[in-house]
């Protein structure tokens, strides 16, 4: 189905159809309509599927670009990771204006990150243990937080990350989205789910 059936304002549309997304791939078509109505998600799905599109989206029509301050976590697992969302995140924001979307990883200096962070920024993406080095310097703070992804959540367990999710999830505030993505479905991940989101629906392709 083409982007336009979906509850976007117009100019995201359009931008999108400048980006060449004509119509929504099927993560895109299962999740958006859900996402884009508020509901937390658990979402298989793998890269090259177009998920980043299918959590993006639902983060920017939540995001307010004159409230300045970070709306939005994407978690991802690896610093290649981060990076690509955060470019697609750039691309698919084009269409408003002045949204700044900041990586932070480690293996970054952090001084250079803590500079950023003091700019400003609307969204966050990175991994778990550089962005809870940050809450506990108080040099990033999340209590404007709107939406909050889990990217790639089975593989950032089997990272090692769950002890450090879970500890940037307690600071963030309860009323929110949280929306998952992964390609496979371990315990862990159920897990993390039943803790941390409320009532998900789940989208399996
Ligand atoms: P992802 O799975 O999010 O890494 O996306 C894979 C690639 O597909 C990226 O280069 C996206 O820019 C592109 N893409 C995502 N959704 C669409 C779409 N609906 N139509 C065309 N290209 C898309």
């Amino acid at each position: 189905p083409p982007f336009s059936s979906l509850p976007l304002p117009p100019p995201t549309v359009a931008n999108l159809q400048r980006l060449g997304y004509e119509r929504m791939t099927p993560i895109q078509a299962a999740s958006l309509p859900l996402a884009l109505a508020g509901k937390d998600l658990i979402a298989q799905s793998k890269t090259g599927s177009g998920k980043t599109a299918a959590f993006a989206l639902p983060l920017l029509a939540n995001l307010n670009p004159r409230r300045f301050a970070v709306q939005a976590v994407v978690l991802c697992p690896t610093r290649e990771l981060a990076e690509q969302v955060t470019q697609e995140i750039r691309r698919l924001a084009r269409a408003e204006d002045n949204i700044k979307t900041l990586t932070l990883c480690g293996g970054a200096p952090i001084r250079t990150q803590i500079a950023s962070l003091a700019h400003g920024a609307h969204i966050v993406v990175g991994t778990p243990g550089r962005i809870l080095d940050h809450l506990s310097r108080d040099t990033l703070a999340l209590d404007a937080l709107n939406t909050l992804v889990l990217d790639e959540a089975d593989r950032m367990l089997d990272m090692g990350f769950a002890e450090d999710i879970a500890n940037v999830i307690k600071l963030c505030p309860a009323q929110r989205q949280t929306l998952l993505f992964s390609a496979t479905y371990p315990d862990g991940v159920a897990k993390m789910a039943s803790r941390f989101m409320r009532e998900p629906q789940e989208v399996k392709l």
